[in-house]
């Protein structure tokens, strides 16, 4: 956090307009952190019911979710370094373009999308009248996730209408796991395999000399349970088992190396770190202004 605040510091001194353009939209909350800046852009946040949770019991929802909610959000994430504007996920497309514009950017100034799965919560920015709305972006799609919704399975029309219209311009890749040599798809940008949620759900990993920055996508979607509980899966998951898995793996790793984590669905600012709690459980910090 100290570390964080000392960011924030040289931030507000280096670059006063910029964070004073971000305060004034109420859903965008700016780290930064080494060479990049992340910016999480909220598409929104609502209350949660638990009747998508698989696998929580009576004793659990009392401790985590006494009043039977929890809040549930939705985001995506713009990631700023090495002079390349990226995009990591479009959330519905509600409050993206606002959001982008808040912070200066155009639709033509995204240089590269990494999508962290196809769900329509993820890609809903993707087209505007059918067309990119992205004109210029080079897209990043895990090979297993696009495989996925290109077989029989999983038949959708708008995830393949976004297949096609970014087809030239898409880039499969194979994530590797949190702890093996790492796939680096361009300097300080690695795909990590957090399989389970979608078969080719992938964690971005931003790093800059020994900062580093997590965005785990949908690891996670009721931060309130799942932390302490890990083994609660969600019935959005397509294979609940391996997303129970990816999450205990990433989880121990993040907290065991200090990785301060992002996530599409954990409450405004999006981001903070995660500690061991208990012999399987974590607790979670946000990040503050
Ligand atoms: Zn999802």
């Amino acid at each position: 956090m100290k570390k964080f605040l000392g960011s924030m510091m040289m931030f507000i001194i280096g670059l006063a307009p910029v964070v004073a353009l971000a305060q004034e939209n109420p859903n965008v909350f700016t780290y930064k952190s080494g060479a990049f800046e992340v910016c999480l852009l909220s598409e929104g946040q609502s209350a949660g019911k638990p009747d998508i949770f698989i696998g929580a019991t009576p004793e659990m929802l009392q401790k985590c979710i006494p009043d039977g909610t929890f809040p549930n959000s939705c985001n995506a994430f713009l990631v700023r370094m090495s002079g390349k504007t990226i995009l990591v996920d479009t959330g519905f497309g509600r409050h993206l373009f606002d959001n982008l514009k808040s912070l200066g950017v155009t639709p033509e100034q995204v240089d590269i999308i990494l999508l962290t799965h196809m769900h329509g919560d993820h890609i809903g920015g993707m087209l505007k009248d059918e067309q990119a709305a992205f004109p210029r972006a080079e897209v990043y799609l895990a090979k297993p996730e696009h495989d996925y919704w290109m077989s029989g399975d999983a038949r959708n029309a708008n995830v393949r209408k976004v297949i096609e219209v970014y087809r030239s311009k898409l880039h499969l890749f194979q994530p590797s796991e949190i702890d093996a040599k790492p796939n680096t798809l361009f300097p300080g940008i690695q795909a990590v395999a957090s399989y389970g949620h979608t078969p080719g759900h992938t964690s971005f990993l931003i790093e800059s000399g020994k900062d580093q920055l997590l965005i785990w996508g949908d690891l996670t979607h009721a931060m309130a349970i799942q932390m302490t509980y890990p083994q609660v899966a969600m019935t959005y998951d397509v294979n609940p088992d391996v997303a129970i898995a990816s999450r205990k793996k990433v989880l121990e790793y993040v907290a065991k190396n200090r990785i301060p984590i992002a996530g599409m669905h954990i409450a405004f600012p999006g981001m903070g770190k995660v500690s061991k709690a208990s012999a399987d459980g974590y607790s979670y910090s946000p990040f503050t202004k």
